[in-house]
């Protein structure tokens, strides 16, 4: 069954409900405001009627509780969860003002590296947390990823439904499910065990993580076609490159590297763990950051024209035929610069001062964090 909340009606004695948020394939999602810390929270209340299903029950109490344990600040945090008097099951969360993932690729196709690259780092980190405490989301796609502007802080992630999607998937439905088929995860994003209805684990979320990078980066999903189909895809055929579908925009093959390897079949040839997924991440958006220094000379002046620089042999030439746009590091040029590789290969000293540069880039921005989070505290 699924109640319809009204606004002004109060759900678990302290939630006063104000408004509709949005209507999901799992149900309806509410704005509500705790009546004594006059918070804003959102209640998402599940669809179906498991009221004499307790096996799901249970389940979806030891899906929630496991959620909640998730303190990232990507992550959604729950902060409760219960039954409605007619039964239905529902969710209460922080509230989130934001815009789905969905929305921006369906608006904007193909996002900047830079962004890019911020967005996945992010969900890295969230995923890494996550397998540390034990979860895994299993549903990992566009919608369940909002971007959200948080203390003037653009493009900041939060990863919804952990767990929660699965959950109502057929396989952990009891037949009595009047909604079978309807929540199953979308073929596009499944890892290939997934797809053969086989035990998934974290390594499964960072199959679904590569399409997630493979999308941003082209704009569409690695295999695209009628749900069957891309099952069948996700098992047995080897995915493109997302420069391969991008021939006009720059895509460097570290880029392909990383996606190729969450995107492999087996998932013992993928990385083992989302940290070692964000590491890689790191690593070329510490590259990436360097290039950009150095195309905007030693002073990082603004508007100066690119130049050809000597890099440490991430990307090769770049021929002039492509289109002259070209991002690095949230910098737009109007020119494509050429950039030649250098000591590919053999250059460990070049190596050795590019994995400097970028943890150093790391501690500064870990140590930009903590100087903001105590800024903000004091
Ligand atoms: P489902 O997962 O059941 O398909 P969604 O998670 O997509 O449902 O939620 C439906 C709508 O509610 C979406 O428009 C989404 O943006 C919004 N929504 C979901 N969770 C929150 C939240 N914590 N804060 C604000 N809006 C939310
Ligand atoms: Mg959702």
């Amino acid at each position: 069954m699924s109640s319809e909340l009204t606004s002004g009606q109060v759900v678990a004695g302290r939630f006063r409900i104000e408004s509709v948020i949005g209507e999901g394939g799992m149900g309806m999602v509410y704005l509500a405001r705790h009546l004594t810390l006059r918070r804003q929270v959102a209640i998402k209340v599940l669809k179906g009627d498991y009221d004499s299903d307790e096996a799901f029950v249970e389940r979806f109490r030891r899906e929630a509780v496991a959620a909640s344990q998730v303190a990232h600040p990507n992550v959604v945090a729950i902060m409760d969860f219960g039954q409605l008097e007619d039964g239905a099951l529902y969710i209460v969360m922080e509230y989130l003002e934001g815009v789905g993932l969905d929305q921006v690729l369906d608006a904007s196709g193909a996002q900047p590296l830079s962004r890019v690259l911020s967005i996945m780092i992010q969900l890295a980190d969230a995923m890494d947390t996550s397998a540390a405490a034990g979860v895994v989301h299993r549903d990992l796609k566009p919608e369940n990823v909002m971007l959200c502007d948080v203390r003037g802080r653009r493009d900041v992630v939060k990863l919804v439904d952990f767990g929660i999607a699965k959950l109502l998937s057929p396989e952990h439905r009891g037949k009595r499910s009047t909604l079978s088929g309807q929540i199953f995860g979308t073929p596009e994003y499944i890892s290939p065990e997934g797809a053969m209805d086989l035990e998934v684990d974290g390594r499964s979320d960072i199959y679904s993580l590569g399409v997630l990078a493979f999308e941003l980066a082209t704009g569409d999903v690695p295999f695209v076609g009628e749900g069957s189909e891309v099952l069948r895809m996700q098992v047995q055929k080897p995915p493109p490159t997302p420069s391969s579908r991008m021939p006009r925009r720059l895509i460097p093959p570290a880029f392909d590297g990383i996606v190729l390897r969450c995107l492999a079949k087996r998932p013992e040839e993928r990385y083992q763990t989302a940290a070692a997924f964000c590491r890689d991440l790191l690593k070329l958006r510490g590259q990436l950051a360097g290039m950009a220094v150095n195309l905007l000379g030693p002073a990082g002046e603004k508007g100066a024209q690119p130049r050809r620089v000597r890099t440490s042999g991430a990307w090769g030439t770049i021929s002039p035929d492509r289109e002259p746009v070209f991002t690095i590091a949230g910098e737009l040029f109007s020119e494509e610069p050429r950039l030649e590789p250098q000591g590919v290969g053999g250059d460990a000293q070049g190596d050795q001062a590019l994995s400097l540069a970028v943890c150093a880039r790391e501690l500064r921005e870990q140590l930009h964090g903590a100087r903001k989070e105590i800024a903000f505290s004091a």
